[in-house]
């Protein structure tokens, strides 16, 4: 089986540096992390274009429930996600609604606090975490597992294993982990669909296409 920083990589190889995180601030990146739970960021960067120029802690407070949850329509489970966010923004508040607060704290704590806030499960807390606080910590997703199974590795189901596997095989780097998940979820889209398209696919010819 191909070694994990080979996978990262091939994908680098082909795709280039992924560039990520899709947004201008940590709080817009934050805001999108919950946003973009249950569908992509096309749709969360419409959500988002809406919530300007009212894209601020105190702002989104601010608003009715109407109001917000007509502003994040085009992210889908609008009443959902303005709860969440409204979850979410109690809790940035305790932080003094402060980005540079947050980077006094230690990363498990930070982690820990996240998960207690209801509707932040351990993908977007993670995402916060890696993209608008720049930890040093690996994000799994559905993709990640899709594509992962299909090579054939012994890969674990629970997310802290499947995060574990990651963080055990590569070296702590905030900018690895940032740029190896940008990559799965480019391959996810270019050729590891859910119908793959495996002609042209750089990690053919290891692949043991476990579809
Ligand atoms: S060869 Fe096919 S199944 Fe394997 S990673 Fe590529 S697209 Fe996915």
């Amino acid at each position: 089986m191909m070694p994990v920083m080979s996978l990262y990589e091939r994908l680098k190889e082909t795709y280039g540096h992924q560039n990520w995180w899709p947004a201008d601030s940590p709080f817009e990146m934050m805001a999108g992390a919950i946003l973009v739970q249950n569908t992509n960021w096309n749709n969360v960067g419409k959500a988002l274009a809406r919530l300007q120029p009212d894209l601020s802690p105190e702002r989104i407070r601010a608003m009715t429930d109407e109001e917000l949850e007509e502003r994040i329509r085009p992210s889908g489970f609008f009443r959902m996600k303005a709860q969440r966010l409204r979850a979410f923004l109690e809790w940035f508040e305790s932080h003094g609604d402060d980005v540079r607060a947050l980077q006094q704290v230690e990363t498990d704590v930070l982690r820990e606090e996240l998960l207690q806030v209801k509707g932040i499960g351990a993908e977007t807390a993670d995402s916060i975490l890696l993209y608008a606080l720049y930890r040093p910590v690996f994000v799994i997703d559905a993709y990640t597992h899709r594509i992962m199974n299909r090579i054939g590795y012994q890969f674990p189901k629970k997310y802290n294993q499947a995060q574990a596997f990651f963080e055990e095989a590569l070296p702590k780097d905030e900018a690895l982990y940032n740029d190896f998940h940008a990559q799965f979820v480019r391959h996810a889209k270019e050729h590891c669909k859910k119908k793959p398209v495996c002609e042209g696919c750089p990690l053919e010819p290891e692949c043991e296409k476990q579809i």
